[in-house]
């Protein structure tokens, strides 16, 4: 971090305050340019949304929490030309969820998703689940870069998903001549 030691240096971490032993493990704030501990920075970690982004055949994932903004390998996001923010919605009481968005990006659907239980809401979603996992191993391709976003809930069983695209018109009108739009919208509501 190129900063200069010395006793009246004291880096506290910037969610709780804690002072950071620079010596041993810390976490750095890419949001907020500053020291996390090492227990925010794993939590940051646990609780962070991921972008799944497909781009000429190319997936790249990214996890964006509170603070870090992080590609699969552990690196930062600054060589990427993507400005991702996220904040927490409160949708009353204990609930809420977080919404992370890329700017210049549309958000063509949205809803939730949950793991494959057997039930019948399960089952509708597994076909959004389905469809995504097709989308992310190369089965299906469109020629337009979309990402797909997971946010975590309060509900610990279900995420946030939203679909985004910097050109929502033709990909809404691809995904609608294939017949997918209005099923996967369904899906996820
Ligand atoms: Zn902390």
């Amino acid at each position: 971090m190129g900063l200069l030691m010395s006793e009246e240096t004291v880096n506290k971490c910037c969610e709780c305050e804690e002072i950071v032993d620079t010596e041993g493990d810390f976490g750095w704030s890419t949001t907020k340019e500053d020291y996390l501990c090492w227990g925010c920075y794993e939590s940051d970690q646990n609780h962070a949304s991921t972008v799944q982004l497909v781009d000429d055949g190319v997936v790249r994932k990214y996890y964006i929490g509170d603070h870090i903004r992080m590609d699969e390998f552990g690196d930062d996001m600054y060589n990427t030309n993507f400005t991702i923010n996220r904040e927490y919605i409160h949708t009353g009481g204990w609930s809420g969820h977080y919404e992370t968005t890329i700017e210049g990006w549309t958000d063509i659907m949205n809803g939730w998703t949950t793991g494959g239980w057997g039930d019948p809401i399960a089952d509708r979603k597994a076909i959004f689940n389905q469809w995504a996992e097709r989308l992310l191993t190369g089965e299906i391709e469109y020629d337009i870069p979309i990402a797909i976003v997971a946010d975590p809930t309060s509900n610990v069983f279900s995420m946030g998903i939203s679909v985004l695209t910097p050109e929502p018109n033709r990909l809404v009108e691809w995904m609608e001549q294939g017949g997918d739009y209005f099923l996967l919208k369904n899906a996820l509501s």
